[in-house]
């Protein structure tokens, strides 16, 4: 029993030990399996996009803040203090967390409530939102993220961002975005870009843009 409960005792020590000397991020799971987005997202698609284009930021980014102060921020302190490579790198990581966050394999497929009611006041339907948001990605020249934010004054607004950028940037409160980078889309719409961004209306849950819009953020 003694043994039992020293060994118990140094596995408690060595993981405790582990995570106060890592600085490092991990790779966020899917919070689903890689064939439940499909056929909008392909399990082919899921397999790269996540295990190696998301991987490869979060790997890049740990080899990059090692040794600096950066190795010592939450990610979201490192996306609005840095710039340069970093910058690229920590915005990449946590704009696909937020973006596989935004897709279910069974979604809510309309906004309810008080934010219904703000994109009907300010865009008229939630149908208009999406033509615009569409209009949005299709118009994105090169790579880029398309949001859907809450401003500081509190009103909703569509932004365009090219490469990594991101809300967090400008103090805005992110509520969805749609990732245009070709990696997104490629395997499955090859340069169909539309239609791939017509097609991801049909995982975005709006019940997790909901959760977001009604967070305390001001
Ligand atoms: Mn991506």
């Amino acid at each position: 029993m003694l043994i039992i409960l020293t060994l118990l005792t140094l596995l408690f020590m060595s993981t405790t030990t582990t995570k106060a000397e890592s600085r490092k991020f991990t790779l966020a799971p899917l919070p689903y399996p890689y064939n439940a987005l499909e056929p909008e997202i392909s399990e082919e698609t899921l397999r790269y996009h996540h295990d190696k284009h998301h991987a490869g930021y979060v790997a890049k980014l740990n080899s990059l803040i090692a040794g600096t102060p950066y190795e010592m921020m939450s990610l979201e302190e490192i996306v609005t203090k840095s710039d340069g490579a970093i910058f690229n790198n920590a915005a990449q990581v946590w704009n696909h967390n937020f973006y596989f966050a935004t897709l279910s394999p069974k979604p809510n497929l309309k906004p309810e409530g008080a934010l219904l009611e703000a994109i009907v006041s300010e865009y008229g339907s939630v149908e208009n939102l999406k033509r615009e948001m569409n209009e949005a990605a299709v118009n994105l020249f090169g790579s880029g993220w398309v949001w859907l934010v809450e401003n500081k004054d509190g009103k909703l607004s569509i932004m365009s961002g090219k490469n990594a950028d991101t809300p967090l940037r400008y103090g805005m409160h992110p509520l969805l975005t749609i990732d245009v980078w070709e990696h997104a889309y490629y395997i499955d719409y090859r340069n169909a870009r539309a239609d791939a961004v017509k097609a991801i209306w049909n995982k975005i849950d709006w019940r997790k843009v909901e959760e977001r819009y009604r967070i305390p953020h001001k």
